[in-house]
């Protein structure tokens, strides 16, 4: 058996939404996997939709996500006269016929039908037509369409995913293949390409199962094997709707403006639908193609949970060195207008991206420390205040005392965090109590880096100016804000 090749076939009329961005993945995890070939194929064929904006858009966003084509881009726009010449070669073998129906005819085909209570069905009336009497409408230049004679017999494919499918060839309606105008009809342009392109799997949404009868009808009415088919399930919002923009966002740039890593997106997107067996969820590149057949793609829909993409994401920010995250990081500290007057951000870095979902987040939370004053408190950190009363302010008080000696050249994490001890143990106090008020002066939060960190970071005179600021409007307001 030859390796295989897959395509992904996007049509630009819109951004790279996230169902597609999987479809691609799941192309290019199966091609990498068996040594195949993955083929882009831009469907541009719907001139009015189509913008090359939106290609570049589908682009970036493959580019971003790391799914490297082999070849292509390919236009379909550029295949019409293939098309046009596929669809003549039916109509010489008599799989096809010429229509001269026109839309009121067929408008009015339809009403009837539908006063009659049934559906409607091309009756074939111009099947029937004499060749000569064809000829004849042709030379007077009366504007037809090709439509392909769907015949009565089953038409069956095992589906990779879904096993078995079947569809009665008589509940098809001949449909039409090339418009009047001579450009190609999704279905016909779709298998011309496909043969022509030599694809052997045709791993795609499920939404596009009412397509493949005709299409295999296609396939061999042209006298070539049929692909393998792998329709992979819907992507569903977490109330069981198909994913929309109600949801959230959906377009894969969407995430990578909110500061998504690529490639936690790209382990998220591939478990949309497809499991490695067991529970392991992050995954490096190299292990998803290993493990990628197939077979482990469920057949049941896929449910879209952003708290599970940012839990992910979590977890590949705290796994990447600062390094990696510097250029990110600054490009949204310069874009929220915060100074960092060349401080070398690494450390700060370093110290937030254990506990953020985002690289958004992380920017906040460096911002924070550069700026305690732009912490906003949070829920938990007004429970605190509300829970300790007047020993917030004392004791975030204390221990200001007994780090302002720190303030020349001492104020280092481990310095910090032995002062902070002696402070505790001189005056009675649980180190708890003496931190927790640092916590929630510095970032308004109760979870963050451990404190004696968070105070290095920060650097002495905002941590002290911070600290006795909030415990001045603890104790004037009973709040931080
Ligand atoms: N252009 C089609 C779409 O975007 C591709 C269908 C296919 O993969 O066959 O839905």
């Amino acid at each position: 058996m030859p390796p295989p090749r897959v395509r992904f076939a996007p049509s630009p009329t819109g951004y790279l939404h996230v169902g597609g961005a999987r479809t691609a993945l799941f192309n290019w995890l199966y091609a990498r996997h068996t040594g195949g070939t993955f083929v882009l194929r831009i469907e541009d064929t719907d001139r009015e939709r189509s913008t090359d904006a939106h290609t570049k858009v589908i682009l970036d966003g493959l580019g971003w996500l790391g799914i490297q084509w082999d070849e292509g881009p390919f236009f379909q726009g550029a295949y019409g006269p293939r098309h046009k010449a596929d669809a003549e070669r039916l109509v010489e073998g008599s799989a096809a016929y010429r229509c001269f129906c026109t839309r009121e005819e067929l408008d009015a085909q339809r009403r009837e039908a539908e006063r009659a209570g049934l559906t409607f069905r091309y009756d074939r009336r111009c099947q029937s037509l004499p060749p000569e009497e064809v000829e004849r409408r042709r030379a007077a230049g009366v504007p037809s369409t090709i439509r392909f004679l769907v015949g009565d017999e089953e038409i069956a494919w095992d589906d990779a995913v879904h096993g078995r499918i079947s569809f009665q060839g008589r509940d098809l309606d001949d449909f039409v293949i090339l418009r009047s105008d001579d450009t190609a009809i999704y279905n016909l342009a779709v298998v011309s390409d496909d043969i022509a392109m030599a694809i052997t799997h045709v791993i795609r949404g499920d939404d596009h199962i009412s397509n493949t009868p005709k299409q295999i009808a296609l396939y061999r009415a042209l006298g070539h094997e049929i692909p393998v088919f792998a329709h992979v399930p819907m992507i569903l919002g977490p109330d069981g709707k198909k994913l929309s923009k109600r949801h959230g966002a959906t377009a894969v740039g969407d995430y990578q403006d909110q500061g998504i890593l690529a490639p936690a997106m790209r382990n998220f997107l591939a478990l949309l639908g497809w499991s490695p067996g067991g529970d392991r969820e992050i995954l490096a590149e190299e292990e998803m193609i290993a493990l990628f057949t197939l077979e482990g793609i469920q057949k049941k829909a896929a449910v879209f949970d952003a708290t599970k993409l940012e839990w992910m994401n979590g977890e590949y920010l705290s796994a990447r060195p600062a390094d990696e995250l510097l250029p990110a990081v600054t490009r949204r500290l310069e874009q929220m207008g915060v100074d960092w007057g060349g401080r070398d951000l690494r450390p700060l870095i370093e110290s937030v991206k254990t506990r953020s979902r985002t690289i958004l987040h992380v920017a906040e939370r460096v911002a924070v420390r550069l700026e305690p004053s732009r912490s906003t408190l949070d829920e938990k950190g007004e429970a605190l205040i509300r829970k300790m009363g007047p020993a917030f302010a004392t004791n975030l008080e204390r221990a200001a005392d007994a780090l302002e000696p720190l303030r020349n050249g001492e104020w280092t994490a481990e310095q910090l965090l032995a002062s902070l001890k002696d402070a505790a143990e001189s005056h009675g106090l649980k180190l708890g109590d003496a931190m927790q008020p640092i916590r929630v002066a510095l970032t308004g939060s109760t979870v963050s880096e451990p404190v004696n960190e968070l105070l290095e970071v920060v650097g002495p005179d905002r941590s002290l100016a911070r600290m006795r600021e909030v415990a001045e409007r603890v104790r004037g307001a009973g709040s931080a804000r």
